[in-house]
Parts: structure tokens; C-alpha cells; sequence
């Protein structure tokens, strides 16, 4: 089978400009949305999936307010963000309780807090200080925070993630915390092109949650998947793809 290359189509990097404002980078996050959307839908078909069952997330970190809200006009509700501050001067300037947002970075004991309330799902818990951090200061009028625990599935040094070893310690320690619902897993695999190993990064996460599954029946989320390994991501099950560049244009950083 020759791979689908669509995910190696080129970004338009203009759309990373202070005036996101004009009418042709409206129609450039709309489209390259729209793009997105139909790569995702492609290779759900092509493996065997609905593409319903993927959830896209649109990794914003970076990009003004406008960016996100030429997004919402296209019909995207879920964001991702890295960076705390910067995410929540946009959470509470754009102020729409339709939206869904994501933390995807890494995160820091000291600053749970902040997650805890302005969240609705948290992708980089990774050891149980944080969970429990997260867990007691959820506000109670919130519903409790959904959380992915990510996994250094290539055993990276100074990457986070929890290592295979603990992930079972640590999901059966999340799975009491009242104010966390513990949802599924998170990796970012180290780079690879070949689609044949990034999808072989990709399997280890699928068969580590197939494994907590029989203990963990509420974990149904596989977050995996960015601009570059899109389709080994979908080949392999992920639910929710964190798509940045593809469809905001490349990042400065
Ligand atoms: C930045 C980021 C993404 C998006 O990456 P792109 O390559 O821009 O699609 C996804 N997940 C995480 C955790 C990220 O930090």
C-alpha cells in the first residue's frame, strides 16, 4: 500500500502575520480547517473508522485571539493550548461557554490551580502530586477535570510523561481522585517520517490503554497525533488528533 501523504502537503506560513484580521487569512484558517477535516476523514475511511469518532482539536498555542476566533466562525469548539497565561487571557477574552479547551503542555505543581479552573480537559498529567493537585482544587461547581495521562512512550530523557512501568501504579492512584475523571492516554512520540514507525510508537499507547481498559472501563481517549503523523495516529486509534500548524500555519517558536 503507498501511504497517504497528505499530511505532507505544505503550510502556509504568511498566515502567521499581526494582521490575521483580512479577509484572505480568514479564508486561510477556514480552509486549511477544512482541509484538516478531510485528511482526518480520508484516512478514518481508509482505515476502517468514522471519522466522528476522532475528535480534532485545534492546537492554538501562539496565535492571537483572532486566529481562534476565525476558527469558532468555521465551527471548531475544542482548542489546545501550551502556555498557561497565555491561554487564559484568551480563555477569559473570548468568553464562550461553548467552547471546549485543553491543556496539552506540561504541567508544572504550581500552577494546577489556574488548569483546574479554567480547563475542561488537562492532557499531560503525568505523576500524582499533580493529579491530586488538580483533583482538589477543581471547583465544585465545575464538573470534574477530564484527564489524559501522557506516556514517554520512546523513553526520552528530559521529555515528559510517565514511563510504561508506572502508568498502571499511577492510573489506578488518578482513578479515586473525585474532582479528575481519568479519560485515556497522551503521547507525543519522538519525530519519525516513516509512516510504518510512527505507527508502531502509535500501537504501544493503543495496546497500553486496551490493557487498562479491563480495570479502567471509562478510559476512551487516545490523545495522539499532530500536523506531522496525522494519519499513523488515526491508522492506530487515536480519538482526539492535537492538529497546530496544519491549521494555523507555523509557529515562530
Ligand atoms: C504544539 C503541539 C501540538 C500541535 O503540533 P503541530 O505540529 O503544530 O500540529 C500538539 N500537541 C502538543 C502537545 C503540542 O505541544
Amino acid at each position: 500500500m503507498i501511504g497517504h501523504n497528505l499530511q505532507k502537503r505544505s503550510y502556509n506560513v504568511n498566515q502567521d502575520t499581526p494582521s490575521m484580521t483580512d479577509n484572505n487569512s480568514v479564508l486561510a484558517v477556514a480552509s486549511a480547517l477544512e482541509t484538516v477535516r478531510q485528511d482526518i476523514s480520508t484516512h478514518a475511511q481508509h482505515y476502517g473508522r468514522t471519522a466522528q469518532s476522532i475528535q480534532l482539536l485545534a492546537v492554538s498555542k501562539r496565535k492571537p485571539v483572532s486566529a481562534i476566533r476565525e476558527a469558532i466562525d468555521a465551527g471548531q469548539r475544542a482548542f489546545g493550548e501550551n502556555y498557561l497565561d497565555e491561554a487564559v487571557e484568551k480563555i477569559l477574552s473570548i468568553d464562550d461557554a461553548e467552547l471546549q479547551w485543553h491543556f496539552i503542555g506540561a504541567i508544572q505543581s504550581r500552577k494546577t490551580a489556574s488548569i483546574a479552573e479554567h480547563f475542561h480537559w488537562a492532557h499531560g498529567v503525568d505523576r500524582l502530586k499533580v493529579a491530586q493537585r488538580l483533583s482538589d482544587q477543581r471547583p465544585a461547581s465545575s464538573a470534574p477535570l477530564n484527564i489524559c495521562l501522557q506516556v514517554n512512550i520512546d523513553n526520552e530523557t528530559g521529555k515528559a510523561g510517565a514511563s510504561f512501568a508506572d502508568i498502571r501504579q499511577l492510573a489506578a492512584d488518578c482513578a479515586v481522585l473525585p474532582g479528575i475523571v481519568l479519560r485515556g492516554l497522551m503521547a507525543i512520540p519522538a519525530p519519525r517520517t516513516e509512516l510504518s514507525e510512527q505507527r508502531q510508537a502509535f500501537a504501544r499507547l493503543r495496546e497500553c490503554l486496551n490493557s487498562l481498559q479491563s480495570e479502567h472501563p471509562g478510559m476512551d481517549t487516545l490523545s495522539m497525533g499532530m500536523s506531522g503523523d496525522l494519519e499513523a495516529a488515526i491508522a492506530e486509534g487515536a480519538t482526539i488528533v492535537r492538529v497546530g500548524t496544519a491549521i494555523f500555519g507555523a509557529r515562530a517558536d
